[in-house]
């Protein structure tokens, strides 16, 4: 059967022809694109995570600004490779080293002693099951609020661009993580389980609780969009969809609609 995910979904929305390449003939790119920006983020993804793992094991050991820097410059050292490119003109490698370094030391500095939760989990995969169909995904971190009992999935984000509330409150992720959460922690299910954004290179945070009528509702979307996937793979029917992200798509050198394109996106 098979197993979806929140970027599986949205890479059939975006283009069905992509979601065919990617999942189905699971083809390898010949040059895989890694921007230095997903590095970088990845990079403080995995800083956050060894905190909140080291933490979550010695709640009464400290770790210092000094300590989690020093590991964020030992992962960004140990996964670096020329392989990953720098598209903005005028950025350089350590400019973005220093945007990671930065970003971790605004949040140690929001957010020590790190006693207003207790962390349940790290990146904890979750699974949902909606009518039959299975969708899984990973939580940055799980917690519980130490003074109102919610349950807070805190998800991490490096993007340089603020989004939209209501772009954010549409998010089908945020009602997967609610979702998800509650089936995997069902002894906080009385209480309200709340999904915290936080975008790291603002100092933002946005928070959103969904009602179950909410819940619902992108319940139903979700099975509408599995229904149509798997109907199109029943009619081996992808069409390709040609915008400007087709300059982002690791399929466009194979890809017919795209080279066969008159006015290709720029
Ligand atoms: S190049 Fe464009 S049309 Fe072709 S697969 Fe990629 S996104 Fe789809």
């Amino acid at each position: 059967m098979t197993i979806y995910s929140h970027s599986r979904l949205s890479t059939f929305e975006k283009c069905p022809l992509s979601y065919k390449y990617k999942y189905l003939d699971k083809i390898k790119p010949e040059i895989p694109f890694i921007g230095i920006e997903a590095y970088m983020g990845s990079t403080v993804h995995e800083s956050l995570e060894y905190l909140y793992r080291r933490q979550k094991k010695m709640p009464d050991a400290d770790i210092s600004l000094i300590l989690l820097l020093d590991k964020y410059e030992t992962i960004w050292d140990e996964n670096w490779s020329e392989d990953i490119k720098i598209v903005k003109e005028g950025m350089t490698k350590e400019d973005y080293f220093l945007q990671g370094k930065k970003i971790l030391a605004d949040y140690y500095k929001n957010n020590q002693p790190f006693d207003k939760e207790k962390t349940l989990s790290v990146e904890e995969r979750i699974d949902v099951n909606i009518e039959g169909f299975k969708i899984m995904g990973f939580i940055d971190r799980i917690a519980v609020n130490n003074e109102t009992g919610n349950l807070e999935i805190h998800d991490y984000k490096t993007s340089g661009r603020l989004p939209q509330i209501s772009d954010l409150q549409n998010d089908r992720q945020l009602s997967l993580y609610q979702i998800g959460a509650r089936k995997k922690y069902p002894e906080y299910d009385e209480k309200e389980a709340v999904v915290i954004y936080h975008y790291l290179k603002f100092n933002e945070e946005f928070r959103f609780h969904k009602t179950d009528e909410e819940l619902n509702a992108v319940k139903n979307d979700i099975v509408d969009l599995i229904q149509t996937i798997e109907l199109t793979s029943w009619e081996n029917n992808f069409k390709p969809r040609v915008s400007k992200l087709c300059n982002w798509c690791e399929f466009s050198t194979i890809c017919p609609a795209f080279q066969n394109s008159a006015d290709q996106p720029v």
